[in-house]
Order: structure tokens, then sequence, then C-alpha cells
């Protein structure tokens, strides 16, 4: 079956964001149909600074996160990025096939270095290509991402075309972004027009997979909404990013389109609306934050469970770097 790949970073706490973008759709493609490789994304992580007292906790919760929302370590291949060195070899084989040029037109990179372009780590701005390391050397076709992250897919088709025209064989599959629903960009609460962030400034903006009800509940009364009711058409939420973004959190949550949700709310007001939403999430998200705490409990579980899937992950990777070194001409034992 098809291979499927995508990863989280330990930069932060999950997210909704994180969950209805990418944990959720992941859950779904576990099965026959595709074989799905998922992993946490601690080298990626390390682009921006991060305590190393928190990074490897940070690294269990993520892997919580996903075992607790319903990745199934036995149907998918779960593990942590650094367990696996081929990442990081093949990423600098991909460094040395990308263009400068390419890296900067990356909006994330821009988004990320923000004024101070100089100062970040040379590893944010070679991200992309060890994200393409990542896919590729597994040989996945189908990445499931949110859609901040289709310009880097695109790029990884970018290098796997050009190190397949330089070494003239077609060795690496050309990746498509599977990004699909209501969930694939959840935007901030405070502020519409940005996405919901693990790393975002203020807690108010985003929900957490582990916040407990009242907070849940809090933040979507505080959340940024405008005076208008709910539209009854979907094309009315057009120009009302707060709107638009409350809506499609509800639709996704829910499993519904968002003209069934505006079929339902349209014409009430945020009153009405928003303590619906908080209970909707609430249902949603506190059986996983509760199996999220309790698997966190046990460390040593998750790190057997993570060395484990990075056997089973190395065995995919191993063949295919050593298959890229004598296309390259590099020597390996
Ligand atoms: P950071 O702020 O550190 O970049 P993040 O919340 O953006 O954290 P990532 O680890 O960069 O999380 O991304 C993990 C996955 O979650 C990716 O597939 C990404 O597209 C998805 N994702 C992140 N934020 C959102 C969002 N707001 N809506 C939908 N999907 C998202
Ligand atoms: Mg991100």
């Amino acid at each position: 079956p098809p291979r499927v790949f995508s990863g989280i970073k330990p930069s932060g706490g999950l997210t909704l964001g994180n969950y209805l973008g990418a944990i959720k759709p992941w859950v779904g493609m576990q099965g026959p149909s595709y074989q799905t490789i998922y992993c946490v994304v601690d080298l990626h992580a390390i682009t921006v600074w991060q305590e190393p007292a928190e990074l490897a906790d940070g690294t269990r919760e993520i892997a919580a996160g996903m075992l607790a929302a319903g990745i199934d370590p036995e149907k998918s291949i779960l593990f942590n990025q650094a367990r696996v060195p081929e990442h990081t070899q093949l990423a600098w084989i991909f460094n040395c096939v990308a263009r400068v040029g390419w890296m900067n037109r990356m909006t994330q990179f821009k988004d990320k270095a923000g004024e101070n372009a100089e100062a970040v780590s040379l590893g944010l701005y070679a991200y992309p290509s060890l994200m393409a390391a990542d896919i590729l050397l597994y040989h996945a076709t189908h990445v499931p991402v949110g859609e901040d992250q289709k310009q880097h897919v695109e790029l990884t088709r970018d290098i796997a075309a050009k190190f397949n025209h330089d070494f003239g064989r077609e060795f690496f599959p050309l990746t498509e972004a599977v990004i699909e629903g209501p969930g694939m960009r959840i935007m901030n609460l405070r502020d519409g027009t940005k996405k919901m962030s693990k790393s975002g400034e203020s807690d108010m903006e985003r929900i957490n997979m582990l916040d407990d009800a009242d907070t849940i509940a809090k933040k979507f009364k505080k959340a940024k909404s405008d005076p208008e009711p709910l539209p009854e058409e979907v094309s009315a939420l057009a120009g009302r990013p707060e709107a638009k973004n409350l809506v499609a959190i509800y639709a996704s949550l829910s499993d519904q389109s968002t003209e069934a949700v505006l079929a339902e709310f349209g014409g009430e007001g945020w009153g009405k609306f928003k303590p619906a939403l908080a209970d909707l999430a609430v249902e949603k998200l506190a059986p996983i934050s509760g199996e999220m705490r309790r698997l966190m409990d046990d460390k040593a579980e998750i790190d057997s469970m993570l060395e484990r899937g990075a056997e089973r992950a190395r065995e995919i990777a191993r063949p295919i770097l050593r298959e890229t070194y004598e296309i390259v001409g590099l020597q390996y034992s």
C-alpha cells in the first residue's frame, strides 16, 4: 500500500489546530489502504530554542497525544525522529540538492524569523530540507498536513524531482499533500487572520489539548468574534475571519460540513453559539486529555513504544538511504 508520513514538533503542548488539522485525519488513514508512519519530529523542534529538560518530556507528551487520539502503534509506525539518524543523513544530501533561492521563498521561515532573519538558527532556514528527508526516506507518497505545510510539501516534490533529474533515475516519488476538510486551517482565537500555533505568544489564542473544561469555556467566551449573528450562507462568512474560524472548528469537531452547522445556527448570536461550541469541544477533547494524562504517567512505557517504532522505521529507512548513497557515489559501510 502507498506510504503516508507526517509529524508534529515537540515545540509546546498540542493544540486544537494540531488535532483537527493533523492527528484526527491521521487516525482515519490507518488501515489497509495505507502504510502509516507518524513521527514526533524533535530535531525540527530545536530549530528554535528548547529547554533540554523539557524537550524529552515534550516528545513524550506529543506521542501520548497521538496515542490518546487513536494512533495505534500496531497499525502505524510511531516514533521520534532523533531515534532514526537516517533522517539527518538524507537531509544533508538534500541540502546539497535544494537551492538557496527555493528556501528564500518559504513563507513559514519569513513568519517565524520575523524582523530578525539574520539572528535565527541556520537550522530554521534549512528546516524544509529535513522535512523533505523525513518524507522521502520512506518513499512516502501522501503527507496529511494542515494547510500551513502545503508549501513545504511542494518543496519536497521539487527536491525529489531535481534529485531524480540530476542523477538520471526515478528514485524518489513526487509526494502529494493531503489537505481536506474544515479543520485544515484553524485560526488564532484572538486574531482570525493568523493560524493557531502551539508556540504562539498568548495562551488565550489557542485551545490546548490538555486544557480543562473551564479553561476551554473561558477561551471560547473571550474569543474574538464580530457584532453580526451567524449567517445562513457559507458565502456570507467571507470577510469575517473570526466567525469563519469558529464555525469551522464546530464543523470539524462534529464531523459536519460548514453548511450543516450554519443550517443549525444561522441567525443565532454568539451568546448562543459560543457555549455550544465550548460544550462540543469539551465533549470531544476531555476523553483524549484524560487518556493523555494517564499515558504520560508512565514515561518508560512511552519510551519503549517509541523505541520499537524507531526500529520498524529504520528497517524501511536504511535500504533507502543506502541506495541514495550509492546513487550519489558516496561510500557507505
Ligand atoms: P509551531 O508553532 O511550533 O510551529 P504548530 O502548532 O504549528 O507549532 P507543527 O508541529 O508545526 O505545529 O505542525 C504539526 C502539524 O499540525 C502539521 O501538519 C501542521 O500543518 C498542523 N497544524 C499546525 N497548526 C495548525 C492549524 N492552526 N490548523 C490546522 N493544522 C495545523
Ligand atoms: Mg508549525
